[in-house]
Order: C-alpha cells, then structure tokens, then sequence
C-alpha cells in the first residue's frame, strides 16, 4: 500500500458523496495502491449508511466505525492506526482543506520531506469570532509551548510512515495532534493554501469544544502554566508585603482600623490567585488521573475490510 488517506468523520452524511467524488479524483495517479479511510466517530446521523454507500462506487474506500464518540483527535488516530500506507494523508470530512493539494504535497515528499502540512493563509467563510481566536490560539500556544508548533496550521497534512510510527508511539490519551508531529521532528515544510468554507453541515467544534481542545493543547505541551501559578504567588506575596505596608500606616497616623476597602481588595485578589492556581493545577492533575487510568482509547465496533466482525457485510 502506497497511499492512505484518513479522515474523522462526525454526523457528515451530507459531506461524504461529494468528499468521497473528490478524493478519488484526487487519488488518481495512486488508485491502484491506494485506500480511503473514512472514519464514523460515533455520528448519529447517516453517516455509516452514506460511508457504506461510497463504497460502492469507490474500491478503495474502507470504513471504520467507532463504537461511540470520541472526538476528532481520537477518530483521526483511530484511522492512523487503521492505515497501512507509506505515505498518509489527513484531512477534514467538509471539504474546507482541498484534496486536489496532494499532488504538492507529494511533490514536496519526493523532495525528502517527512511531513508536509498546509498553512492557512486565509480562511474563507468563518466567523471574525472563529478567525481571531484561531489567531490568538495558535500565538499563545506557541508562547507557551516548549516545542515550536507551526502556526496557521490543522491537521491536514502529508506525513510519512516513519514520523507516522513516531507519533504513534506516543501513548498519551489526550492527542494533540499537529503538535505531536511537531515534537516528534524530522524533515517539516508547510505549503499554503486558502481554506474555504465548509460545504454542508455545520461545524462540529463549537465554543466549549475549542475551548477544551485549546486546554488540552496547552497542557499537553507545556507545563508553563504550573510555572506561571508560581510566577503568581510571588506576585500576590509582594502585593500582601505592600499591603501591611499600608496596614501600618494607616493604623499609626490614623489611629483606626483602617477601611474595608482594603479589606475587601485583599481578599479578592488573593482568593482570585488561589482559585487560579488550584485550577491549573486541576487541569494537570486531571490528565495525570486520565493517563494513569490507561483506558484504551477507542473500541471499534465495525470495520469494512473485516468481514468476519462485519454483520452488515455478513448479511448480504
Ligand atoms: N469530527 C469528529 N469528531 C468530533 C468532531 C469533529 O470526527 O467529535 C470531525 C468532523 O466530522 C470533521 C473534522 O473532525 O471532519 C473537523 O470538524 P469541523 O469541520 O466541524 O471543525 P472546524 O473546521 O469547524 O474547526
Ligand atoms: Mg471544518
């Protein structure tokens, strides 16, 4: 197998005729040594249905179906796990990242790189919302991180089998992956393209979905927030010095207890550090129970190419 193709799908019933039409397309100068993975992270749409539709119009299509959901991260190394290919290639179910950008990518494989990645240059029919904290993400997760991780960039991507073995080693359960290959390093080029709008359907990463895919980027690559909870309470003690300071100050040349102002400002502000710091720490003691517990972190529950664990295939 010389090619593999992998995408998460997740309630894309109506994205997959149109996704399947264009990658084979795509995949054309390779079809003979190629296979499409299309994986069913636990939709509860059509989605299977439509998975096992295609197939019927293209051989190299295999679906795998999760036995629940469990997030984009998760689908995409559920079908990296599955693939057999020399060369992979990653990409979204909407159609947002252009499969016909293959072809570059190859190219630029041939010329020895291990992961070629596109770079958003623009983004097409997103919301200013989506576009600036996509910004303000990748800026601040650089700034945090302790590895380089390129900016503008998803997942989608061209990546060898031996930068594919390496990020497969990695046992986290909490997967980041665009940053897991920047970590694992070898040879890394980014080529840029304009991300157009989803088709059809509608984004499956709302707020709370990228705020927790944010955080766990974060904490996955960087253990610069515990540092910062340091860097606070030495802030909050200095303040506390000034504070008495002023405490007995006002005591001697006022001779009074001096205003609940001061008070009040003092126990905001300490109580604000001290919440602060218990919740990052939360943060990275949470992910240490998730690690520890070691849970797999996928099942499959059907799988195209194998007939024996298949009922639908066995029924007909
Ligand atoms: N996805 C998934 N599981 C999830 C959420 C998303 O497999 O729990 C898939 C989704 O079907 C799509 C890709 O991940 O192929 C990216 O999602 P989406 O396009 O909704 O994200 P956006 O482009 O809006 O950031
Ligand atoms: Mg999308």
């Amino acid at each position: 197998m010389y090619l593999s193709v992998v995408v998460p799908c997740m309630n894309e019933e109506e994205s997959i005729p149109g996704l399947v039409v264009r990658l084979s397309q795509a995949i054309k100068p390779w079809k003979d040594q190629a296979e499409i993975i299309l994986v069913d992270d636990g939709s509860t749409d059509a989605t299977w249905k439509a998975i096992e539709a295609a197939q019927l119009t293209c051989p190299q299509l295999v679906g795998v179906k999760l036995s629940a959901n469990r997030g984009h991260q998760i689908a995409l190394t559920a079908g990296l796990e599955a693939s057999q290919g020399d060369r992979i290639f990653m990409l979204d179910a909407d159609l947002q990242d252009p499969p016909e950008l293959l072809t570059d990518m190859m190219f630029m494989m041939d010329r020895g790189f291990d992961v070629v990645y596109g770079r958003r240059s623009e983004r097409r029919g997103e919301t200013m919302f989506k576009k600036a904290t996509a910004h303000l993400f990748y800026r601040f997760l650089n700034a945090m991180s302790d590895v380089p991780i390129p900016q503008d960039t998803g997942d989608f991507r061209l990546v060898n089998r031996r930068s594919l073995d390496a990020v497969l080693a990695m046992p986290e359960k909490a997967r980041f992956i665009r940053g897991m290959f920047a970590w694992a390093g070898f040879k890394q080029v980014g080529i840029e393209y304009i991300r157009a709008p989803r088709e059809l359907g509608e984004t499956k990463y709302p707020l709370r979905a990228m705020m927790r895919f944010a955080i766990d980027a974060m904490t996955a690559f960087s253990t610069k927030p515990l540092k910062l909870a340091t860097r606070l309470s030495f802030i909050s003690l200095l303040m506390a010095g000034l504070m008495a300071v002023y405490v007995i100050y006002s005591l001697v040349v006022y001779q009074t207890a001096p205003g609940w102002a001061s008070v009040v400002l003092a126990v905001s502000f300490f109580s604000g550090v001290q919440l602060l710091t218990l919740g990052i720490l939360g943060e990275y003691i949470g992910r240490l129970y998730v690690e520890a517990k070691n849970r797999p972190m996928y099942f499959v529950s059907e799988d195209t190419r194998d007939v024996e664990q298949s009922p639908q295939r066995l029924r007909a």
